[in-house]
């Protein structure tokens, strides 16, 4: 059965408690059918699968139909899909809706919605069948990675040393691009001495000097979807500080704790505690202030979470980042995220970049 075929037959069958599902979430509708315009709408049920877009998209989802019915209708989609849903949903009286859909939208959809319907926020049905990956989509992901080793190893044979990091982020951008990837996972992380203690900071006119840890996460993002996602950290022309130096030592023994804890039947919370507890014990645990790593796929940040807390399951097939840092205010920060694939055995590294901290030449 053709992959998409099989997915829509899925979630079908994962529809709980309601008789027809409305999709609204544009992800979950390129997940189920592969449609990547901006405004389109799948109504599941039994019954009938649909997807409903408008004009702009007629011809380009003609070949859809092998998949499931096409309606197009006006441009305001979401007000005809439900005045319609007798028509989109034959027979279905309770009618889910994502439970990510904006409250006000939400409100004046019930507003029209036929007599005797009646509608129910549902949690996650689509995001729970895509947590687990197909070799299609690992093997998406695993091309998506590979240009990150690329951009890593020219970044580590090139200069960082009197670059600006909106410098240093553009070339990356480029290198990605011109391998032929649409698009970026993120804007490219950058940040230099002091700015890597912000684990999010934007790169700036900031100019990298001799000794800086350069923290570079960056992810590239395939035609299908696919993201990938990474991170090193580089001392730009020589040997950092030497309580830099035992600061890396330490994100990269926690790092490596934390890969050994993922396998199948791990729980998200606990690979994180692996992890964590490496840098508590050393006494840097208030400088890890984020969740050890994430999900990706389509989206780079999705189910399950490897975090405090978290209760998810790893199961073969899952993609999870581990990413742990140590940001010190005012001086530097370090993370390395590696992106692995959920083994029977355990796991496999989809980055293969060396970990073991890179001094650029200059
Ligand atoms: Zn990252
Ligand atoms: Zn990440």
């Amino acid at each position: 059965m053709p992959e998409r075929t099989d997915r829509i037959a899925r979630a079908v069958v994962a529809l709980d408690g309601v008789d027809a599902l409305v999709i609204t979430n544009l992800l979950n509708v390129r997940y189920l059918t592969g449609y990547t315009g901006s405004n389109g709408i799948v109504v599941l049920s039994a019954a009938r699968a649909v997807l409903i877009t408008d004009f702009r998209y007629q011809e380009a989802v003609q070949p859809l139909r092998l998949l499931l019915d096409i309606e197009i209708l006006d441009r305001d989609i979401a007000g005809l899909t439900f005045e319609r849903l007798i028509d989109l949903a034959p027979g279905c009286v309770r009618v889910g809706f994502e439970s990510s859909m904006a409250y006000g939208l939400v409100e004046r959809l019930r507003g029209l919605c036929p007599a005797g319907v009646e509608l129910v926020a549902v949690d996650g049905v689509v995001e729970q069948l895509r947590r687990v990956k197909s070799d299609t989509e690992i093997a998406a992901t695993r091309h998506a990675c590979d240009i990150l080793e690329v951009v890593y190893s020219n970044i580590a044979q090139g200069r960082l040393v009197g670059r600006s990091e909106a410098d240093v982020a553009w070339e990356i951008e480029r290198t990605i691009r011109e391998a032929g990837f649409p698009a970026l996972s993120f804007e490219p992380i950058v940040a230099a001495g002091a700015n890597g203690a912000l684990p999010h900071a934007d790169p700036g006119e900031t100019v990298i000097r001799l000794g800086d840890l350069v923290t570079i996460d960056i992810g590239a993002q395939g035609s299908s979807g696919y993201t990938s996602d990474c991170t090193r950290t580089f001392a730009a022309g020589g040997p950092p500080d030497s309580a830099a130096a035992e600061d890396y030592a330490l994100v990269l023994s926690a790092q490596l704790a934390g890969l050994g804890a993922v396998r199948p039947g791990a729980i998200g919370g606990v690979v994180d505690a692996t992890a964590r507890e490496v840098i508590d014990a050393a006494g840097c645990g208030t400088l890890f202030g984020h969740g050890l790593g994430h999900g990706t796929g389509l989206d780079v940040h999705e189910a399950p979470t490897l975090r405090k807390g978290s209760d998810d399951v790893l199961e073969p097939g899952m993609l999870v980042t581990v990413e742990p840092g140590i940001y010190r205010p005012g001086q530097w920060g370090i993370r390395i995220e590696d992106q692995v694939v959920v083994t029977e055995a355990g796991h496999e590294l989809l980055t293969g970049f060396t970990k073991e901290l890179v001094e650029t030449a200059g």
